[in-house]
């Protein structure tokens, strides 16, 4: 168990600044919490008044039901991982020395320590051959890994990540945002993450905390709630335009209907009749998709073109147990206007058109709107 409760807590620098305005928040132990919101508005500080790096100037901040003002700062963040964007990583020592520093702090033997800094890097994906490397040799995302792999290495219950993977390319940050999801289904630490991206919270939080300007906690909410109810006008433009394409990945594909696709292999091409408008899949032998062609590309591969220059690329493939986005996405990036579905061998299951999702969503809000309508009136 670990709870985290802010009550009506505030910190108003010495300087005059008001960072945190009355916040009162409960965390759940077990649960992947994100502060976001735009720069400047008081989540760092927040989140730092959880391992006293910063003292609130009002309220109080208590762990497991006791205020933390009354337990000495060192031993309080023995318990609480502290992962920062830079990974915070000692220079001159080597990666094992670095993961082992606070099982060290805590007591272990340097053999129990290095012992247990190699068992954290398997678990965080991370080669044990780079134990031995300075943090100056590793790449921007293995310094991340190995910042995580520190703070995880005494196995505290509470983890606090101020915007880890910031610094790091996209592709590399998806990687990073992958594997921590991963080691949350296996570890479920009481997580508190900063991050000023609202793609980022969505991806990662089990709940997301929206701070506005002043520090103002402005909703506090799973994250498909603040997209499909965002609390305020400031929550509705933070979390932007595509809040409703956002939104879709939060339901299931599972229900829409699929319509048949006529499909044709490559050999086939030339004995099609398509009329004007019409599209065909072209397939592999095992029912795979390779993409589109229409009554100009026939036409061109009888006069001698090849398929496969005349077959136009698929648009993206969804799966039926994936979500509405991935599927809303493979119809309107389909040149067909159909997206495909495809089971988990890659064979093509059956079209859909981009119409069909809409209809699902309609299909699922009356559902929860019945659902929201019955507990209402209880009954
Ligand atoms: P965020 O994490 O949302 O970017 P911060 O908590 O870092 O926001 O900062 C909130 C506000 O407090 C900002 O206006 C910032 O400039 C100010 N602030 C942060 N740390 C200090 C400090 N040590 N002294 C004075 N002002 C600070």
């Amino acid at each position: 168990m670990s709870d985290i409760e802010f009550r009506g807590v505030a910190k108003t620098y010495p300087d005059g600044t008001r960072a945190v305005s009355e916040l009162d928040l409960r965390i759940e132990s077990g649960s992947f919490t994100v502060f976001v919101g735009p720069s400047g508005c008081g989540k760092t500080t927040s989140m730092r008044m959880i391992n006293r790096m910063v003292e609130p100037t009002a309220g109080t901040v208590r762990i497991d039901g006791r205020d933390i003002a009354g337990v000495d700062p060192v031993r309080l963040r023995l318990g609480i991982g502290y992962v920062i964007q830079s990974g915070g990583l000692l220079p001159h020592r080597k990666v094992i020395d670095n993961v082992a520093t606070v099982p060290m702090l805590l007591g272990a033997s340097r053999t129990a320590a290095r012992a247990a800094a190699l068992d954290v890097l398997d678990r965080v994906g991370l080669d044990r051959g780079l134990a031995q490397r300075y943090p100056a040799q590793l790449s921007g995302g293995q310094q991340q890994r190995v910042g995580v792999a520190r703070a995880l290495a005494a196995d505290p219950p509470v983890l606090l990540m101020d915007e880890p993977f910031s610094a790091v390319d996209p592709v590399v940050r998806a990687e990073l945002q992958d594997e921590m999801r991963r080691l949350q289904a296996e570890l479920h630490k009481t997580i508190v993450f900063v991050t000023h991206d609202i793609d980022e919270a969505i991806a990662l939080g089990d709940r997301i905390a929206v701070f506005g300007r002043g520090g103002v906690l402005q909703q506090y909410d799973a994250p498909e709630r603040v997209l499909a109810r965002p609390a305020t006008d400031f929550v509705a433009g933070f979390v932007g335009r595509d809040r409703g394409y956002r939104a879709l990945s939060f339901r299931t594909a599972e229900a829409v209907a699929l319509t048949p696709i006529r499909t044709v292999e490559a050999d086939g091409i030339t004995g099609l009749r398509l009329a004007q408008g019409d599209w065909a899949l072209v397939v592999d032998a095992d029912g795979r998709p390779g993409g589109w062609v229409d009554g100009t590309a026939v036409e061109a591969v009888r006069a001698g073109a090849s398929p496969a220059a005349s077959v136009s690329a698929g648009g993206s493939l969804f799966t039926p147990d994936g979500d509405l986005r991935q599927a809303l996405d493979a119809a309107i990036s389909s040149p067909s206007g159909i997206g495909v579905a495809v089971d988990a061998a890659g064979t093509v299951r059956g079209g859909l058109p981009a119409g069909e999702v809409l209809a699902q969503l309609a299909a699922q809000r009356r559902i929860e709107d019945a659902e929201r309508n019955r507990e209402f009136f209880g009954q």
